[in-house]
């Protein structure tokens, strides 16, 4: 999954006495574009420097402008990412600009540098719904010891905002419930949905896939979890077992198409790109029917979350 970046390391907590210095890196987004270093064919992801777009003659002064407007992300391996507004990137030789689903191609070695893009997309999103305090309307501050935006007339504490939501796997036998939203999808995706407030995540699945095909369902097991950028959500993935009748009532203002799918036709129905998690759930089911049985043997205590 996009997230598994190996030997790689993000740090994410903020650091308000980060200043940018010109060796850092440096990211800009428009809207669902992203302004990074212009790729040669072939050759994986990478953000730019300071250096990279400024003249050695204009660097000093430029830097004071870039001090000001930066705005601290993360770490990548050490290494400090910044945002700054578009205008800075939009005109730089070295810079290209692109769609932020890029970070869903498969590109194993720029896998990091992709997850810290999205990642920083993330914040950059959530930075440009926060600016004014929601209850006083004042401008609002950057947070000092945490990331949050704070109003200095309220005291209102905005946090990044991340929704949680679930995808789940229900499974009959051989065959696993496959969906999409849209007519126009590639590949199938799994039941999903957000969580309400006063729910259990469980709770959530179990509404979600009567809502969504009108199937009940038993022994819900956790699989993973996945922090979702694309759309500023963490998702937490279930396996579930049809319950009763498989027949599909399905919610047309959700779903475009719900279908069981048998094992052995799952080829092809799913991303290999290794970046989701309701990838990799098909791809686990697909790939691994000797893990599917132990949720049907009687002795299931060790592996059902019932309640
Ligand atoms: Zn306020």
């Amino acid at each position: 999954m996009i997230q598994d970046i190996g030997e790689h390391r993000i740090d994410i907590v903020y650091n308000e006495k980060a200043a940018l210095r010109e060796s850092d890196c440096i990211i800009a987004f428009q809207g669902r574009n992203v302004y990074m270093r212009k790729r040669k064919k072939g050759m994986p992801s990478s953000f730019l420097t300071c250096e990279d777009i400024l003249p050695v003659e204009y660097r000093k002064e430029a830097m004071e402008r870039y001090v000001k407007d930066a705005v601290y992300l993360l770490s990548l391996d050490g290494k400090k990412l910044f945002l700054l507004p578009a205008k800075y990137l939009a005109s730089a030789y070295l810079a290209e600009k692109r769609d932020i689903d890029m970070f869903r191609e498969k590109d194993e070695e720029g896998r990091a540098v992709n997850f810290a893009m999205i990642t920083a997309w993330h914040l950059y999103c959530w930075y440009e719904k926060t600016k004014f305090c929601g209850a006083c309307g004042i401008r609002l501050r950057h947070g000092k010891k945490e990331r949050a935006m704070v109003c200095p007339i309220c005291g209102n504490v905005i946090y990044p905002r991340m929704d949680p939501a679930i995808i789940v796997g229900i499974y009959e036998e051989d065959r696993i419930l496959l969906t999409k939203r849209s007519p126009s999808s590639g590949y199938f995706s799994l039941v999903s949905g957000y969580s309400e407030p006063g729910e259990t995540l469980e709770e959530t699945v179990r509404r979600e896939v009567m809502e969504e095909t009108g199937l009940s369902i038993s022994h819900l097991v956790y699989y993973k979890s996945q922090p979702w950028a694309a759309s500023q959500s963490v998702l937490a993935g279930f396996f579930a077992r049809l319950d009763g009748d498989a027949h599909i009532h399905i919610d047309k203002s959700e779903l475009s198409d719900a279908r069981w799918v048998r094992r052995e036709d799952l080829e092809g129905c799913y991303s290999t790109s290794g970046v989701s998690l309701t990838a990799e759930m098909i791809a686990y089911f697909h790939k691994h029917p000797e893990h599917f049985p132990a949720y049907l043997n009687e002795n299931i205590d060790n592996y059902k979350i019932d309640y």
